[in-house]
């Protein structure tokens, strides 16, 4: 396999879907598909996001989360034991996060089947030779959803138990081959940096990989859920035995870029330099000049350039050509460096 460029350009997990993934997804619950009709969408829809992320140029990939039927972590929701649905009290009008469905523990969480990423990285390696990054959501993102009823003490103690799933997957996913693993996990607001990284480090415990921890405020719908400041989770979240942070900053035009100059520790930072929530289609110079101001405060060779967050949200078109101008900018700024 190639060795990586300078500043290389990956993704944050998720592919935008095309328009016939979202129409045709649900036959199999109607019962107009059966289960080859959908392992043939699910397939297609992953090569499609291959060759998408192939053709814009990038340097590391994923599988786009295209498996992922309700999104990065909804499906896993449908094979975890000891958990049940609750109604959520808002099902009409705008979109919001109060219309998610939330879930209440029956019995000790448990995940007897694993959580499938192992089978949608090895797909994935199966049919690229380009450098991949496998994803997972966070024992926080999991938990937080689910109520402890009577069964555990409180969320921080079902994000605990998450975690042991999540660890078991994550070793697993090595013993398959994976050398890069992100952990997604936007900030909660009511959590501590410190207690992120805890989380974070109980869910990687003697993983042999490289480590990204992810965290953004949310994207939902395009939409962020939390206060929109790492001032209140860093310096705290270095805690995590994380080897690269990557960070929303284009949503926020790259407000506190000029931070990690005192956060960082010689780790790397994964920035955040594509607008996912936007519509604007950035050009190729808007993108170099936001990774020159990434790069005022963060070393070129500790730098990988990837978008603000998931495309789960956004139309294919545009987030192809997102892709597509964050790799031709990325190009503008290696050439100024080389000069
Ligand atoms: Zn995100």
């Amino acid at each position: 396999m190639n060795k990586l460029p300078l500043l290389p350009t990956t993704v944050v997990g998720s592919h935008a879907k095309p328009s016939w993934w979202h129409q045709c997804k649900g036959l199999i619950d109607t019962g107009e598909w059966g289960s080859q009709d959908l392992s043939e969408l699910l397939d297609d829809a992953v090569d499609i996001a291959i060759l998408d992320q192939e053709r814009a140029g990038l340097d590391i990939i994923t599988d786009g989360e295209s498996r992922r039927l309700d999104g990065y972590v909804d499906g896993y929701y449908a094979i975890i034991e000891g958990i049940q649905a609750t109604e959520p009290k808002r099902k009409a009008g705008p979109w919001g996060y109060d219309q998610q469905t939330r879930y209440k523990a029956t019995a000790p969480i448990k995940a007897p089947a694993g959580l499938g990423i192992v089978s949608e990285y090895t797909y994935l390696v199966s049919k690229t030779s380009l450098h991949t990054k496998a994803t997972c959501a966070g024992p926080l993102t999991f938990g937080s959803r689910i109520h402890p009823a009577n069964i555990y003490k409180d969320t921080v103690s079902v994000a605990e138990e998450f975690a042991e799933v999540i660890n078991t997957e994550l070793k697993e996913l090595v013993a398959n081959g994976a050398t890069f693993i992100q952990i997604d996990e936007p900030a909660r607001g009511n959590v501590t940096g410190e207690e992120m990284a805890r989380l974070f480090n109980k869910a990687t415990n003697g993983v042999k990989a490289k480590l990204a921890f992810h965290i953004c405020f949310g994207n939902r719908a395009g939409r962020a859920r939390f206060k929109r400041s790492y001032g209140d989770y860093f310096p705290g979240v270095l805690n995590a035995n994380a080897d690269q942070f990557v960070l929303e900053y284009a949503s926020r035009e790259m407000s506190e870029v000029e931070k990690w100059s005192d956060w960082a520790d010689g780790r790397e930072l994964g920035a955040g330099i594509i607008d996912v929530k936007s519509f604007h289609p950035e050009s190729p110079e808007d993108v170099a000049s936001r990774l020159r101001d990434v790069l005022k405060y963060a070393k070129p060779d500790t730098v990988f350039v990837n978008p603000d967050c998931g495309f789960g949200w956004s139309p294919r078109y545009i987030a192809v050509s997102k892709l597509t101008a964050m790799v031709q900018g990325t190009a503008i700024v290696r050439k100024e460096l080389s000069l």
